[in-house]
């Protein structure tokens, strides 16, 4: 097994063994781009040390044999005294982290070498600088000292030289600097900072490992849901350097703009520094375009690069580079994050300029960001009479509209955000430690940092609104306040609101308005307008392609006319759930009590004609509004004691009555009742069928409303697609009882109103004996409809609403589960059941309708795992719609 790859043996298809950074190196090394040389350690090296606690016994001697090519190549050794190799030690994983683990750079210098490379440079300044910046990287990643004891001393250096940035300080104070680092080294570690420039790579490489289990690294994972046993590659790249005066720099840049997706030239650049100065914010950078005016045929030759990259890797990608004294280097670059509305935006433009087809484009969004462009925006023409002011205006970081109360640390951000406010994080800048306060918040706002700033970058990859940069705001972190100009200042707790589209920040609510994506598939905005929204064109012709290759159906769960319509209008094929207990509520629950405390069959029956009516207009508007379309009527689920008053407030009015001696006969019937039904489980009790079978007329009677309805659509020359459904069954013979029932009733309104109802009739499989048993069940059903909801509850054996508040969370940070089970399907349990129950199923009977109604139904990851399992349609709710119906697209496309 080899364990260590030259730049020059990798590519980008390696991102598995190399990670995202080195596969990304070797690519541009390939090409011929300016890239300088080193190696890459693989990610299986980094696996067997997190297995096993040490490096496997190969490593050293492939390290060796890498290092001893990289150093004939540069014509020098590693911290060599009169004229010393310098190397980078990156972190670089399969999926890029942004700042969640470690590199360290300056590797090989030494007190030994720093003259050395002060003589080659010609620069004294630039040497003592480079090292105080090993010292303290090593220092703190590798050594684990406090990163602030570095920062304090660098302050007060600057301080005592009355120096405004680290450029001012001389080559005596970075000398002096130096020797105040080694001391903290000391003292913090009790042992000296090493010297042997082999050691120190070692180190380094052993820490980056490590890095892979830090805490930030582990959060941002499961947070991104990357598998946390891949590892990290670990790439030795000789230093090239940006710290060597005003003609030398560091950067990054875009493709295109990662908000909009606009071609441009998009990027930061600092002259006199180190990369990591860039995001760090330590110095203001200039926008990328300077670079042109600074240096010429460096800035000239960046945009040659990045032509070629994007018509390399069609597709945007971002770039980290440095100039050294004229001379342009390419340290890294990678398919670029972008927001929801650039990623379609781009796979749209990219496809115009011939460079993908629209399957690929189909593969280049997704369903997330789809819903995230559903998030309303604020109404701008409504600020000026809402009495809200604006405060700032920064970089428009990261899109959305968010509102909340101010907080100014994470650890308030949290806790308030765990008793159910809102709140938006405000700080001077964010770095890695403030993650979970940024997880926690509904916006981050920062007064430091660009586009490519630490919270602009995370806060995009998580969807969350942020804007950052806002300059002429004062943050105190302090004092927990916020100051504005004109002397307005934002305490801790004040509502603000930021705009991440457009950067503002306001103090006070902005209201919000609905997002042009939502109004276009309301119908409300056409994407054939000349003037129509870009992002509308895009999303209109991405949804286009997805609709066109996509093998499911989409269907809505609805329960009224005016959800089945805007399911309609978002694009469903029919109602895949409709449930008839949303019928039983609000007024019409007298009449449901009056069924449930029948004593006679008359007052049943009496109870069911009155109910009847109220149904069968329910479901005529129904069938009307999905006209032509299949819907889906599941018949009454829940268990009864839902529909009866609470029993402890239930027994206060009784007692209460009792006291006051008024009459309370019927509270008291009331209360029996719901003493009578009173379920330990009721998640696994008299509920479903099991009420079909037990309380006489109920489901003749909502069978009757489903097939009068369905006649009087007939008469009104309508559509009628009525289907039925059974829930929770868990064996054929409840559904033949049922069926036969059924059919009897529906041939009695057939033979009544004279026409021929094409009904059909089904049942949920959400029981794991229904799933077991599907052959039979199949014999008895037209249709299949997997109710993942329950089906998940009953094959894990816990119910939802108990476990999400208990134990969930514990589950999650264990990495038991990776996502809840209800949000994404379990493939390897409930989807193993679900696709047996469907060979079965189709074996019995090869036209079984078969569909999938819960939340699963608009889920992406689950949407790919119905259409693979075979099903012809999912249901989900109407504003999931598009979603599923892009999901369905993608896991066809
Ligand atoms: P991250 O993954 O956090 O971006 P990197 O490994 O890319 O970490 O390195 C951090 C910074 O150091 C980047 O700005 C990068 O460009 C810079 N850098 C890394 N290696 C070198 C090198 N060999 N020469 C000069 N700068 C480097
Ligand atoms: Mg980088
Ligand atoms: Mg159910």
């Amino acid at each position: 097994q080899k364990f260590v790859y030259d730049f020059t043996e990798g590519n980008k298809d390696l991102k598995d063994l190399l990670g995202g950074k080195g596969a990304n190196l070797a690519e541009m090394t390939n090409l011929g781009l300016p890239v300088p040389p080193g190696f890459t350690i693989t990610t299986e090296a980094c696996k067997v040390y997190l297995d096993s606690g040490e490096e496997p016994p190969a490593l050293r001697d492939e390290v060796s044999a890498h290092l001893d090519a990289l150093e004939r190549k540069m014509g020098k050794r590693l911290g060599q005294a009169d004229d010393p190799l310098l190397v980078s030690v990156r972190s670089g994983a399969k999926f890029s982290m942004p700042g969640m683990m470690d590199t360290v750079l300056n590797i090989g210098l030494s007190d030994a070498s720093v003259a050395g490379l002060a003589a080659q440079a010609g620069d004294e300044r630039f040497a003592w600088d480079s090292y105080r910046r090993l010292i303290q990287m090593f220092g703190k990643t590798v050594l684990g000292v406090d990163g602030d004891l570095f920062e304090e001393a660098l302050e007060e250096a600057k301080r005592a030289r009355g120096a405004a940035t680290d450029v001012d300080l001389d080559a005596d104070d970075l000398k002096a600097l130096v020797e105040t680092f080694k001391g903290i080294v000391s003292r913090e570690t009790g042992r000296d900072f090493p010297q042997d420039p082999r050691e120190q790579m070692d180190l380094a490489i052993r820490a980056v490992f490590d890095s892979w289990n830090g805490d930030r690294a582990r959060l941002y994972r499961r947070q991104e849901r990357i598998p946390h046993d891949l590892g990290t590659a670990v790439n030795v790249c000789s230093m090239v350097f940006g710290n060597l005066g005003p003609d030398s720099g560091t950067g990054v840049a875009f493709t295109r703009d990662p908000a909009s997706g606009q071609q441009g030239v998009y990027g930061d650049y600092l002259a006199n520094a180190q990369g990591e100065d860039v995001v760090a914010g330590i110095r203001n950078t200039v926008p990328l375009a300077e670079l042109e005016t600074i240096d010429k045929a460096s800035y000239d030759q960046l945009m040659e690069i990045m032509e070629t990259l994007e018509n390399h890797y069609r597709d945007l990608c971002d770039i980290e580079f440095t100039i050294e004294r004229g001379k342009l280097w390419m340290l890294q670059t990678r398919v670029g994050k972008r927001t929801a509305a650039a990623a379609f935006r781009i796979a749209t433009q990219l496809v115009d300029q011939g460079l993908i087809d629209e399957a690929e484009a189909l593969r280049r969004v997704n369903g997330a960001q789809l819903a995230q462009l559903m998030f309303p925006r604020f109404d701008e023409n409504r600020i000026g009479d809402s009495g809200v002011r604006r405060i700032g205006w920064g970089i428009a970081a990261s899109p959305g509209a968010a509102v909340g109360k101010a907080v100014f640390d994470s650890y308030t951000a949290i806790k308030w955000s765990r008793s159910g406010e809102k709140v938006i994080l405000v700080r001077r800048e964010t770095n890695p430690d403030d993650l979970d306060g940024m997880i926690a918040a509904e916006g981050i706002l920062t007064s430091r940092g660009g586009k490519t700033s630490h919270a602009a970058v995370v806060a995009r990859g998580m969807g969350k609104t942020c804007v950052c940069g806002a300059e002429e705001l004062e943050v105190d972190t302090k004092k927990r306040c916020l100051s504005a100009p004109g002397g307005v200042v934002i305490e801790e707790g004040d509502v603000i609101s930021i705009d991440g589209s457009t950067g503002k920040v306001y103090l006070g609510e902005v209201p919000v308005v609905p997002s042009p994506v939502v109004e276009y598939f309301e119908g409300r905005m056409h994407a054939g307008a000349d003037d129509a929204d870009e992002l509308v064109k895009a999303v209109h012709r991405i949804m286009a392609y997805a609709d066109r290759v996509r093998r499911l159906r989409v269907r809505a769960n609805a329960d009224n006319a005016e959800d089945a319509a805007r399911a309609r209008r978002f694009g469903a094929q029919g109602i895949g759930l409709c449930r008839t207990e949303h019928m039983f509520l609000g007024e019409r629950r007298e009449l449901v009590e009056r069924l449930i405390l029948a004593d006679t069959d008359t007052e049943r029956e009496q109870a069911l004609a009155a109910l009847m009516p109220l149904q069968k207009g329910d479901f005529v508007e129904l069938f009307e509004a999905m006209d032509g379309l299949p819907v889906t009527v599941r018949l009454l689920d829940p268990p009864l004691h839902e529909f009866l008053p609470d029993i402890t407030e239930l027994s206060v009015r009784v007692a209460l009555a009792e006291a006051r001696k008024e009459p309370h006969e019927n509270e008291l019937r009331l209360l029996q009742a719901v003493h009578r039904l009173h379920e330990q489980n009721p998640m696994l009790g008299l509920r479903g069928v099991r009420l079909g079978l037990v309380v006489p007329g109920l489901f003749t009677m909502q069978v009757r409303a489903i097939a009068e309805a369905a006649a009087d659509r007939i008469d009104a020359k309508g559509d009628p697609r009525a289907e039925i459904m059974i829930p929770l069954v868990g064996t054929v013979q409840e559904l033949e009882i049922v069926r036969e029932e059924a059919e009897r009733v529906i041939a009695e309104v057939e033979r009544a109103r004279g026409v021929d109802l094409e009904l059909i009739l089904g049942t949920m499989i959400e029981l794991p004996r229904a799933a077991l048993t599907a052959g039979q069940i199949a014999e008895c059903a037209d249709f299949f409809s997997f109710g993942t909801n329950d089906l998940t509850q009953t094959v894990w054996g816990f119910s939802r609403d108990d476990v999400e508040a208990s134990f969930f969370t514990a589950y999650l940070e264990k990495g038991i589960f990776g996502v809840s089970p209800f949000e994404t399907i379990d493939k390897d349990g409930v989807g193993s059941l679900v696709r047996s129950a469907v060979a079965a199923g189709r074996a019995t009977r090869p036209d079984l309708k078969l569909g999938v109604c819960g939340e699963h139904g608009g889920d992406p990851e689950s949407v790919h795992f119905f259409h693979s399992a075979g099903l012809d349609y999912v249901s989900c709710s109407p504003f999931r719609i598009p979603v599923a119906r892009l999901e369905a697209g993608r896991a066809a496309a």
